[in-house]
């Protein structure tokens, strides 16, 4: 082998192994119903039609702790297709429509639950004995909360300390809570709305609980952000069209370890910085924001993203997504922002 040839292919794999390489894309689904609200919903024959694309496809459907928790870590390649399956909240259609199906392909899935919602209501929400009977059957029961609480809105009132104190409380409370009925509650958290601050986190992490968000993307893999993309399934977002992208996208190949999503109110078109994915030129990347597309902008180093429209006051996201040209797939990431109303004050829920 000349030496222009070996230079040629050790080139090339420096290119290779500089990509995380990993397709593994979380789907968060809430209700699988027609007479709930559209945005969190996802019909029965959408969620059927999700099934039967991953299973004629052969995609390879993984549960979280088998391919996240810490003691089974791998990259993966990027010849795979794997795909895990989450449902947050814990609601009655996720056993009369989701589970016969899952159950009958023998696809392992994760249930998010704020405890006390299952444990006070029953009626709308599933019941522990219907939690264990899923578990039974591949299902892991995870912790969401107690009681679904906005916990990146600290009231002033309640020192930094105290409130991060509070909020590991109600997560190892509800961790007991599941354990109690269940057991083998698995060290996972979906936040609430998916809203966080960093600092929040640490105890968690320091735990050694995973963490997942509801911003969209494909995780990187082995080292994965501290909170888990997943892409939400409801509303318009079940499409079969962008669920095909979203299933087979990649991740970046670099990734942020900690994102802060908070605004305030003098922060009306934050910027986020691509570089940090490992992009080094603005070709071939395609940014949304919340106003529509986003022409993202180089800057010495920095491949700089910013809405053209301040947002408003509610949870927004910066999508972007570059096409792989070894695999003609997506790489996709998002960036989310949580952004105060013009008085600091937190915006409602729609
Ligand atoms: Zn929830």
């Amino acid at each position: 082998m000349n030496n222009r040839l070996l230079l040629g292919l050790i080139l090339l794999l420096a290119t290779i192994s500089s990509t995380p390489a990993c397709a593994l894309v979380i789907l968060q689904y809430h209700h699988i119903a027609t007479d709930t609200s559209r945005i969190p919903s996802t019909r029965p024959e959408e969620f059927a039609a999700h099934m039967a694309y991953l299973q004629d496809e052969g995609f390879n459907i993984v549960s979280l702790s088998e391919r996240l928790d810490p003691n089974a870590p791998r990259a993966g390649t990027i010849s795979s297709r794997e795909v895990a399956i989450t449902f947050d909240d814990a609601y009655r259609s996720i056993y009369t429509e989701a589970f016969p199906r899952l159950k009958a392909l023998g696809w392992p899935f994760t249930i998010f639950v704020a405890s006390n919602l299952v444990s006070e209501h029953g009626g709308q929400y599933l019941t522990w004995a219907e939690l264990k009977e899923m578990q039974a059957q591949g299902a892991e029961i995870a912790n969401h909360s107690t009681a679904h609480q906005h916990w990146a809105r600290r009231p002033q009132s309640v020192s930094e300390s105290s409130w991060r104190a509070q909020f590991t409380e109600d997560t190892l409370s509800a961790q007991a809570a599941i354990n109690a009925h269940i057991s083998q509650a698995p060290k996972h958290y979906a936040l609430p709305y998916g809203e966080y601050y960093p600092d929040l986190l640490e105890d968690l992490d320091n735990l050694g609980y995973l963490i997942f968000g509801q911003q969209s993307g494909a995780v990187p893999l082995p080292n994965h952000p501290l909170v888990i993309p997943r892409f939400p399934m409801g509303g318009p977002y079940a499409a079969m069209d962008s669920f095909k992208t979203k299933v087979n996208s990649l991740a970046f190949d670099r990734t942020v370890r900690i994102h802060n999503p908070v605004l305030s109110a003098l922060e009306t078109r934050p910027i986020a910085n691509a570089a940090a994915l490992g992009v080094t030129s603005v070709v071939g990347l395609n940014c949304f924001g919340p106003a529509g597309a986003i022409v993202p902008l180089q800057v010495g180093k920095g491949i700089l993203i910013q809405s053209d429209e301040p947002l408003k006051a509610g949870r927004h996201r910066y999508n972007c997504t570059r096409r792989d040209d070894r695999t003609g797939r997506y790489q996709w990431h998002s960036f989310f922002w949580m952004k105060q109303r013009s008085d600091n004050t937190w915006y409602p829920e729609p």
